[in-house]
């Protein structure tokens, strides 16, 4: 199937790239006259992006015109109150004043998995194809260009062989292909890594386990916005929690563990059922619903993890081209505009007939002269800071911050996640000792897959995809104590007796949430995230 222009993913990014242009092309009198495509690999659009989320509008202003809000984009509240708070295991104390970074006035907390939900009703009344459940296998590249992407085969047995429904993926041939998959996207990994397109330090990640509760009214005001930092984190691992009052009623609370702390006992799902058990966090949810809950990865390092964004045939934009601004935690407004920009260029490129990789190189361009650059330049080294504790790395990035994004040094390193990882030696392997959930506040990995809403045909392949297995019960076993039993949020990873003697890795592909934990933190590097035939996944419509 042709495309002019193929999009894939249907985050934030992609749909504003896809509204910019087909306006643009409207305004010019050429509607109609080219194929735009978007392809998601949820079953609808919304069911696998999660976000907390407070949103800085600017960049929905810019691309989308200030009436947004009135054209009916959904907005849980404005932002009205806000606190940053340190936490030790019995107390919270509130920051005298709000760190700059942290500052949310005029900011509005939203749903992301509902704002792109009305994202694709407006892209579709411009004539752009939404083409949901189409999940894409991988980039097709000839030499250094990109040519479109190969969507999954359908129709496999278990084993990979070719079933009776069996039906090769299709080719989608595009001028340019759109690469805006979120965090980890596969198609993007492959890309980069072939084309060798990485940014000058590895991309690092934090794991983000969100829930969201209805809660006995009075607890809370509509608007209000916490933040922590400290327990039950030890120093060594960057990361923190939100709260976020969508109503009276309603609170979008998480917990973000970074991958990085090298910890091989490391687990997000657990470090957030923890943290429920602190009494500012229990007293506001006892007695509540939990409604729904998921997790997914987070690239927090920012401005020198940044993959080439443009080539022959493709763009890379948002989280994909690691985009967020990790110092005010905050990515909507910058993979938003991202999409603009692009929007722009491929209008341009369109318009007059032009889609070379010269054209292309026009989004990198205005990306340098939007906030984006001036957002992400400030916080440049930001992230590296805190690789020497959070404590130290807090007054490291905030003098850097105060005095322009650097001392002394830039660009800062960074290990990557998987490589930070330290071996554990005898006793210490083991030595997690998850709290037993209460049931009622706290739960265990399995029911977190239930309120995920995840679900994925068993008749299929698995599809994370481990190259050597022999590892699991040796090396790995002795040297990490399979670190993916743990950080794994779902429960996919479970290493079984075997009868007989011995053991071996089970994966419980179906319970997988599609956060990428494991494909970015598996200390050999041997697990690989691939889409699943079905398009099954969460069901985040509404988180
Ligand atoms: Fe996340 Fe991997 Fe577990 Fe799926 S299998 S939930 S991607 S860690």
């Amino acid at each position: 199937m042709p495309a002019d222009v193929l999009f894939v993913g249907a985050g934030p990014a992609n749909l504003t790239a896809a509204y910019t242009l087909a306006k643009r092309l409207k305004d010019a009198g050429r509607e109609g006259e080219f194929t735009i495509m978007v392809i998601e690999k949820g079953k609808s659009v919304g069911d696998h992006i999660l976000s907390g989320a407070v949103m800085d509008p600017r960049g929905m202003d810019e691309a989308w015109g200030k009436d947004w809000r009135a054209r009916g984009c959904p907005v849980e509240a404005d932002v009205v109150e806000e606190k940053v708070f340190n936490f030790t295991a019995s107390d919270a104390k509130p920051l005298p004043f709000i760190p700059p970074t942290l500052d949310n006035h005029g900011n509005v907390i939203v749903a992301l998995s509902k704002v792109v939900g009305w994202m694709k009703t407006e892209v579709e009344q411009l004539g752009v194809m939404v083409a949901e459940g189409q999940p894409a296998a991988e980039p097709v590249i000839h030499g250094a260009v990109v040519t479109g992407v190969h969507l999954v085969d359908t129709g496999r047995n278990p084993d990979g062989t070719e079933g009776d429904g069996f039906a090769p993926g299709a080719a989608i041939d595009a001028k340019v292909t759109v690469f805006g998959e979120g965090s980890r996207g596969s198609c993007t990994k492959i890309l980069v890594d072939r084309l060798g397109l990485s940014g000058p330090n590895p991309q690092v990640y934090g794991t983000g386990v969100k829930e969201l509760w209805e809660i006995p009214k009075g607890r809370i005001k509509k608007g209000t916005v916490w933040h922590s930092a400290g327990w039950p984190l030890p120093d060594s691992i960057y990361g923190g929690s939100w709260c976020y009052a969508q109503s009276d009623t309603c609170v979008s609370i998480g917990f973000v563990t970074a991958l990085d702390g090298g910890d091989p006992e490391t687990d997000p799902y657990e470090m957030m059922q923890r943290w429920k058990r602190h009494p500012l966090i229990s007293g506001l949810i006892e007695g509540g619903t939990l409604v729904k809950g998921g997790t997914k990865t987070i690239p927090e390092g920012g401005w020198w993890s940044r993959p080439q964004s443009h080539g022959e045939g493709f763009l890379i934009l948002g989280d994909s081209g690691s985009l967020t601004n990790i110092a005010r935690l905050k990515g909507i407004h910058t993979a938003v505009k991202s999409g603009q920009l692009a929007g722009d260029v491929l209008a341009d490129g369109l318009l007059k007939g032009d889609l070379s990789g010269k054209v292309l190189a026009n989004y990198e361009k205005k990306l340098r002269a939007s906030f984006i650059y001036e957002e992400l330049w400030q916080a440049r080294n930001w992230r590296q800071a805190f690789t020497k504790g959070f404590t130290l790395g807090s007054i490291h990035a905030g003098a850097m911050w105060v005095l322009g994004g650097k001392i002394f040094t830039d660009r800062l390193p960074i290990h990557g996640d998987a490589a930070s990882m330290k071996k554990k030696a005898g006793d210490d392997h083991h030595a997690h000792h998850a709290q037993k959930p209460d049931g009622k506040t706290t739960f265990d990995k399995l029911t977190g897959v239930y309120q995920a809403g995840s679900v994925h045909d068993e008749h299929q392949p698995s599809h994370l995809k481990i190259a050597d297995t022999s590892l699991c019960a040796g090396k790995c076993a002795s040297e990490y104590g399979n670190p993916c039993e743990r950080f794994c949020p779902a429960s996919v990873y479970e290493m079984v007796d075997v009868p007989g003697g011995g053991r071996k890795m089970q994966i419980n592909f179906s319970n997988c949430v599609h956060c990428k934990t494991c494909d970015i933190l598996d200390p050999y590097q041997v697990i690989t995230w691939t889409v699943p035939q079905d398009a099954g996944g969460p069901k985040y419509l509404g988180l």
